[in-house]
């Protein structure tokens, strides 16, 4: 591989969700010869929307903005999308064990206004058991957690041991599971499908207390995508699953299913590359530092 021939990029970025666009923008923006490979046979990733035959649309992943999302607000902006506050409208129903609770008030890691109509040793081994795990997760540093061997503690340990060490009744251990299917950073998972690093990590870089459901966007996020991808033109690959990285003094080699591309450097914007085996989702999420 000769670094001066012009099939070998400067960089090859490997995935087209939101951060893998967004690297291949900012390396062509700077004048580098980018190439944006991706598996499957749509950008977006996490974040893909919709436009119904009625002109209405949905997204099925990544949707809402958070006041403390600054750059991808930052990014809103830079394209003209408008944002707007999330309907939070009446009152709050909890279903917990058949049991049908409705408040004025807001139950998601913390709590404002009424609490849910369940007992007071319920209520009370929840938000305990919240205080004690916002205690760890604060006590993180910020950014990714390196692989200290505390981190590779909690990396191999699961979230589904920690709610069964810290919480003593049914609703404090439903509280948690819900938390981490359904909510914020923290999932969506199954507890003991995701890593108490995993979680910890998640709750300190976006918990609940900043509002990161606080607005929804005119058209959908799944439009943001395609913004992003208009300014790389054919530097998208599609339906390319990359199978392995080779590297060497002088480059990279990336191998999908049907071909190898050269680049000086890659990036890798996936999760994790799966080896021959794309279709296999690997479903436990770790932090990667096992
Ligand atoms: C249901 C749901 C709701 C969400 N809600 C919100 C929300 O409201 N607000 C918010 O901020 N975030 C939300 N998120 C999270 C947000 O969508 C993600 O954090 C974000 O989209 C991740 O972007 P990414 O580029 O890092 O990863 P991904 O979007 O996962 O992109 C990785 C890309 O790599 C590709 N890839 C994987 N392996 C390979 C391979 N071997 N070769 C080539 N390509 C490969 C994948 O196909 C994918 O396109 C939500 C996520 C989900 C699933």
């Amino acid at each position: 591989m000769s670094l001066s021939d012009p099939n070998v990029h400067d960089c090859i970025v490997i995935g087209a969700g939101l951060s893998g666009l967004i690297a291949a923008r900012e390396l062509h923006r700077a004048g580098h010869s980018v190439l944006l490979i991706e598996a499957r046979d749509r950008i977006g990733g996490r974040m893909h929307g919709e436009r119904l035959a009625s002109g209405q649309w949905i997204d099925r992943g990544g949707q809402w903005v958070g006041l403390t999302h600054h750059r991808f607000r930052a990014l809103l902006d830079e394209y003209g999308v408008r944002r707007f506050a999330s309907p939070t409208h009446g009152r709050t129903v909890l279903m917990f064990n058949g049991d049908r609770y409705e408040f004025n008030g807001f139950f998601q890691g913390f709590y404002e206004g009424e609490k849910p109509g369940v007992s007071e040793t319920e209520w009370r081994d929840a938000t305990e058991a919240w205080e004690r795990f916002q205690t760890l997760s604060s006590a993180m540093p910020a950014g990714h957690p390196g692989a200290s061997e505390q981190n590779k503690r909690l990396d191999s340990d699961t979230f589904a041991r920690w709610i069964e060490d810290n919480t003593r009744t049914e609703f404090g251990r439903w509280y948690f599971s819900y938390m981490v299917r359904a909510v914020g950073f923290l999932g969506p998972a199954e507890p003991n499908q995701v890593s108490l690093l995993h979680v910890l990590w998640g709750q300190n870089c976006a918990p609940q207390s900043e509002y990161p459901e606080a607005e929804l966007i005119h058209g959908g996020a799944g439009q943001i995508p395609e913004k992003i991808a208009a300014e790389l033109g054919d530097r998208v690959r599609l339906n390319e699953p990359v199978l392995c990285i080779h590297q060497n003094q002088t480059g990279v080699e990336v191998e999908t299913a049907h071909n190898r591309f050269a680049a000086k450097f890659a990036i890798v914007a996936s999760r994790s590359i799966f080896p021959a085996k794309f279709a296999t989702v690997r479903r436990c999420h770790h932090c990667g530092n096992n």
